[in-house]
């Protein structure tokens, strides 16, 4: 028997009225849990809702065949974040980022301790609705991809170590950042604009610590550029379109 602490992320029906989870945990990834009667009440129905985190007792099965599955022995819920339901954006808003978790499984991370912090953390925010969803999309967005191997080098132009100037140029590609003068590809589709306020704040973003993560304020028309930032770093390294993230779109 194992214990483990995770976050459910997506579920799906499996026959009548079992269901199958798929759960965000420190030590595994995500991993896939087969809940018996899970559509149907039971004693662990409230711990195994989608987006709860939750202390879990699992039997793990191995098919030689097939992927590594866990049975669900018991449940307790750790925290409910109850508000999401509530909130057709905030849901919406959860349901994007449960995907970006799930498809950055798919790149074959295994250690999501980082990853399962910064998501409680941005779920315990977006659910007492005290700060923009928007900003914590775009932190959510760009801390992602960082914690999970694309932390672009932010410290300095490559070639002339400026720290800072009034243009620098985020090269998505080469996973750096350049001064205007040193810059050569300013059109290129994936060379990012960013002027001292937009530099600071995804400096913040990728360096800070969890704690002090989300204690910055930032103007709309900052935001408006980091999230067209942040979206473009998402669609570059994912390669993927969203339908979750064109509903969230849709309601805002
Ligand atoms: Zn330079």
């Amino acid at each position: 028997m194992i214990t483990l602490k995770g976050l459910i992320i997506r579920e799906a029906p499996k026959g009548e009225s079992n269901k199958l989870i798929h759960v965000l945990t420190a030590e595994r990834g995500v991993i896939s849990v087969y809940v018996r009667g899970g559509m149907k009440s039971t004693k662990n129905a409230a711990a195994t809702q989608l987006y709860v985190y939750s202390k879990f007792c699992l039997e793990k099965t191995v098919d030689p065949k097939g992927p590594i599955f866990y049975y669900l022995n018991s449940s307790e819920p750790e925290e409910m974040f109850y508000e999401l339901r509530l909130d057709v954006v905030k849901m919406s808003l959860a349901a994007y980022l449960a995907d970006l978790i799930y498809y950055a499984r798919i790149e074959g991370v295994s250690d999501m301790t980082e990853v399962l912090r910064l998501t409680l953390n941005t779920f315990y925010f977006l659910n007492r609705g005290q700060k923009d969803p928007e900003f914590l999309k775009s932190v959510f967005e760009f801390r992602l991809l960082c914690d999970i191997g694309f932390r672009p080098d932010l410290l300095c132009c490559p070639k002339c170590y400026k720290y800072l100037s009034d243009k620098m140029y985020l090269n998505m590609a080469e996973g750096y950042i350049e001064c205007e003068d040193c810059c050569t590809d300013k059109d290129g589709m994936y060379v990012y604009e960013l002027d001292r306020s937009l530099l600071h704040v995804i400096r913040h973003i990728a360096l800070t610590d969890l704690e002090r993560l989300f204690a910055v304020k930032i103007s709309a028309k900052l935001q408006l550029k980091l999230t067209n930032l942040t979206e473009g770093y998402i669609r570059y390294h994912f390669r993927e379109s969203f339908d979750t993230l064109k509903f969230y779109r849709s309601i805002t």
